[in-house]
């Protein structure tokens, strides 16, 4: 199957027309990284963009067990009974620990992907963050194309993750939870600095105060911090996605933001620049890639030199950049 030659009509008519399976199936060869799935991913891509950016794309991080499925399949149901189309993706670091994957192995969000309105993607499989999260705006447009109006993609709040999600995001949501230790907020911090809201989840029976405390204190730290997007407030609020309670006024203040930042053109110069910034770093990428692999013994020679000090780096730069 991988062999044949993938039919491009045929996926961008499936696309267009909202079709599942091959919405999956143009997701899996614009991820594909064989060298004869290239050119096709490129038509493919190419075809599909006259019909993106129709929806509203949200990104989703927290710490594992901060409630992101719990969240997603609540918001997520919410939204397909309120006739919204909503595709999730993932973003998985992986764990460089286990080497597995933190989002994927469970079985997650049943309800939701059983509804029709629904698309569940697991992450793609890659070695590189950089990488992944690449493929991952290009299942985005995928989605956009078939009709998705909601996007949301998610990631651990672990690493570098949440900053790459931010950069192919519209509103970036941060899910946190009560009593979480002093050190675990102090690596957030600049996660919060990303936030459009901060949502403090589990917000029900013992816990209920816990969280409606936690939402004042990151009122208050976010009232002291620049906004991220221009122009906007960012928004502490409580939920409990097991419960389904706040997911609705949740919902309101991410198309509150639609609104306002359409209006006063934020979100379009967003947009415009994410697009930049991904070609420029796909650009500096392969520009990297092949310079080294045309100059491999030269770097290799040039590190020894630096690396037992008998060449000062800024000579063996220039005597490189002169090949
Ligand atoms: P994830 O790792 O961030 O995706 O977290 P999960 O969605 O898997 O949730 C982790 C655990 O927290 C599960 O046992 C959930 O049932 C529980 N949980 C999630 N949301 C809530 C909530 O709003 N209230 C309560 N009490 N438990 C929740």
């Amino acid at each position: 199957n991988r062999r044949r030659k993938p039919d491009i009509d045929s996926l961008v008519e499936g696309v267009l027309a909202g079709d599942r399976g091959r919405l999956a199936m143009a997701i899996t060869l614009a991820e594909s990284r064989a060298e004869q799935h290239q050119a096709p991913a490129q038509e493919l891509m190419r075809r599909i963009l006259p019909h993106t950016g129709g929806a509203i794309r949200v990104g989703l991080t927290g710490v594992p067990g901060a409630g992101k499925s719990t969240f997603i399949e609540s918001l997520g149901t919410f939204l397909c009974r309120e006739d919204k189309r909503v595709a999730v993706l993932a973003v998985d670091p992986s764990s460089s620990i286990t080497g597995g994957s933190i989002l994927g192995d469970k079985t997650r969000m049943e309800e939701l992907s059983r509804h029709s309105n629904a698309f569940i993607r697991p992450s793609p499989s890659g070695n590189s963050l950089g990488g992944v999260a690449a493929r991952t705006r290009e299942a985005m447009l995928l989605c956009e194309a078939a009709g998705y109006n909601v996007v949301i993609v998610e990631t651990v709040g672990v690493g570098q993750s949440e900053a790459k999600v931010r950069t192919m995001t519209d509103f970036f949501l941060l899910l946190q939870i009560a009593g979480a230790g002093d050190e675990l907020q102090c690596i957030k911090k600049g996660v919060i600095e990303l936030s459009d809201a901060i949502v403090v989840n589990k917000a029900d029976g013992d816990n209920r105060i816990k969280a409606e405390q936690a939402k004042v204190e990151y009122a208050r730290v976010l009232h002291f911090l620049h906004p991220f997007t221009p122009g906007w407030k960012p928004r502490a609020m409580t939920c409990s996605a097991l419960h389904g309670e706040g997911v609705d006024s949740i919902w309101k203040v991410v198309e509150t933001f639609r609104d306002e930042m359409s209006a006063s053109g934020v979100l379009q110069k967003r947009r415009s620049q994410q697009n930049v910034d991904w070609f420029r770093s796909l650009l500096q990428q392969a520009v990297m890639q092949r310079f080294s692999s045309m100059n491999a013994d030269c770097i290799e020679e040039m590190e020894i030199a630096v690396g037992e000090g008998k060449v000062p780096v800024s000579v063996a730069l220039s005597e490189l950049l002169k090949l």
